[in-house]
Order: structure tokens, then sequence, then C-alpha cells
């Protein structure tokens, strides 16, 4: 499944969840932090997408 970045307008957090394309379409992306809804994705690129592992 991909895995989509985002980031809080509200606290700033950045976080990636892993969903399905339908889920996505369905779900509200909630901050993890903050709870807020106000969350924006995040597009670091289509192909150069950084192998952060930890
Ligand atoms: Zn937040």
């Amino acid at each position: 499944m991909p895995a989509y970045d985002y980031k809080c307008d509200k606290c700033g957090e950045t976080f990636s969840l892993i969903m399905s394309i339908s889920e996505k379409e369905t779900k509200k992306v909630k901050c993890p932090k903050c709870k807020s809804v106000k969350v924006k994705p995040v597009y670091s690129g289509f192909f150069a997408v950084t192998s952060k592992k930890s």
C-alpha cells in the first residue's frame, strides 16, 4: 500500500499514513499530535521519495 505524507497546518507536525486509495478518499486525515484535520498532503517528488526508515 502506498504511504502518504502530510503536514499539519496547526502544529507543523509531519507524518505519514499508509492506506489504500479508497481509504484515502473516505478517511478524514487527522494530525496524530494535535488531532487537527487541517492537514496538507506533502509531495516530496514522485520518484525522489526520501528513504527515511527509522
Ligand atoms: Zn497538528
